[in-house]
């Protein structure tokens, strides 16, 4: 079967390109029932950090791509590395390299001055170990091809030649015996059953150099698919300005996991003119040889307006849980921490069908939410205070017996009887539900002031009402 992976380095958060190749990773295994294996690329010890690895379980889980079984640490793996570095020493397919710092420093020199990349020259290819210096620790070097092709035949961006003359006789392993990032990451994708390796195509030529490596070794090259890095809507690299954020900022934006899938899986791939995709139909129609070449640009606009469909068209149950679990991630989650749990759920909920239509994000879900949790006299913003300032109070002095004479509690009989005293007194409906917005919300944008009416009930709402005149 199918096994893909995803392999961060925990030298930062999980960012935004990351989440993209878990999300293809995830999504390819997912379509062909297969699994995706998490790995931690954690071999530089001086940059990988506990809680780098935390942030990018923590960020896959709650982007809902979990890998497949316990991550692996490529670190830990470091003893089967050397294993297969004295293998292929055995076969005569590496070598030990001497060179010093000088003569390496020389090479980097002369390719400055002929203007090419820098390439190790095979000094010590054929040479006899016993000429070896004394005292001084080998590296251990590929012994790679000296011409002819290596082609990968990459699923986004076709068959790629690389002529072996550049690729070198690069390291396997260092003089201290660490491994290198191009021989630990064959060696664990082999052990780990890799099937297909889907990365950023920042790692193209890295994958010319690991197929030497598969091939040194005999095993099976993996299906690879390197995919185009993300842009900013300039087509310039990805700013910070522009997104290039860890996941957990999105997810303190307001971003919903769906909402997030759905922009991220289309930052690349299409399935028609389709704007809007649910994860199932994602996994029933992806396929990685379908992805674009070109590089995809990143709009927050898009973005935005994604995640403020998935919001509007949410179960009102499921996005009030949501946006309570949401709370600490939020830097306005206070707003729903007013009270026991169960009773802030509750006002939320039934005031969500109201709040929902106008959100774009949780942020402004939470935002919306405000009105429900205030605490009287409510604060005014200057122009709620300007509304009522003007004419408002005089209104809603006028109005208040009347709803207060209101049978039934609920948004059509009031928005009726709203509506017949506007008539009576010849004013704009907007007249009357400004006024009443102000007063009960503090704000002059709400949701829907007849909602608003409805979901603060009886008492508090003419209370909020009875506070704006004498
Ligand atoms: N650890 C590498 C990175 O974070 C990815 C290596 C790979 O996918 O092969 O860029």
């Amino acid at each position: 079967g199918v096994v893909t992976r995803f392999a961060p380095s925990p030298t930062g958060f999980l960012h935004i390109g990351g989440a993209r190749t878990a999300l293809f990773n995830w999504l390819y295994a997912r379509a062909k029932g297969g699994r995706m294996l998490l790995r931690i690329e954690d071999t530089d010890r001086e940059r990988s950090t506990p809680e780098a690895v935390d942030a990018i379980i923590e960020g896959l889980k709650w982007m809902g791509l979990e890998a497949d079984g316990e991550p692996v640490s490529q670190f830990a793996n470091g003893d089967r590395h050397r294993a297969v570095v004295e293998e292929l020493l055995a076969k005569g397919q590496a070598y030990k390299c001497y060179a010093s710092q000088e003569e390496l420093a020389e090479m980097r020199e002369k390719a400055k001055a002929e203007k090419r990349a820098p390439r190790y020259d095979g000094r010590w290819r054929d040479r006899d170990p016993s000429e070896a210096p004394s005292g001084v620790d080998p590296v251990i070097r590929l012994k790679a091809p000296l011409d002819g092709e290596t082609i990968v035949d990459d699923q986004v961006q076709g068959r790629v030649r690389f002529n072996n003359k550049e690729l070198d006789d690069f390291v396997l392993l260092r003089s201290d015996g660490s491994p290198t990032y191009m021989l630990a990451v064959v060696v664990d994708d082999h052990d780990m059953g890799v099937t297909h390796i889907i990365r950023g195509d920042d790692h193209l030529t890295n994958g010319a150099r690991q197929a030497l490596i598969y091939k040194a070794m005999g095993w099976d090259v993996p299906v690879m698919a390197h995919i185009p890095l993300i842009h900013g809507p300039d087509g310039a690299k990805l700013s910070k300005r522009h997104g290039a954020l860890g996941i957990e900022a999105y997810r303190a934006m307001g971003y919903l996991p769906v909402a997030l899938r759905n922009y991220l899986v289309r930052l690349g791939w299409a399935h028609g003119d389709d704007e809007i995709i649910s994860t199932e139909d994602m996994i029933a129609w992806f396929d990685v040889s379908e992805i674009n070449k070109g590089a995809a640009r990143f709009d927050f606009k898009k973005l935005e307006a994604l995640n403020g469909w998935w919001i509007r068209q949410s179960g009102d149950e499921a996005l009030t849980d949501q946006l309570m679990a949401e709370r600490d991630a939020l830097p306005n989650g206070d707003i729903l921490k007013g009270g026991p749990d169960a009773e802030v759920r509750a006002r939320l909920l039934a005031a969500m069908p109201g709040l929902k239509e106008r959100a774009k994000t949780l942020v402004e879900l939470a935002d919306s939410a405000t009105y429900l949790f205030a605490q009287r006299p409510l604060p005014l913003e200057e122009k709620a205070e300007t509304i009522l300032a003007d004419g408002g109070r005089d209104t809603i002095a006028e109005l208040t017996p009347r709803l207060e004479a209101v049978a039934d509690w609920a948004v059509e009989p009031l928005e009726a009887e709203v509506r017949t005293f506007a008539e009576e007194k010849g004013l704009k409906l907007g007249k009357a539900a400004q006024p009443l917005r102000a007063a009960l919300t503090g704000r002059s944008t709400s949701p829907g002031v007849f909602d608003v009416l409805a979901v603060l009930g009886r008492e508090e709402a003419l209370a909020r009402l009875r506070d704006q005149f004498p």
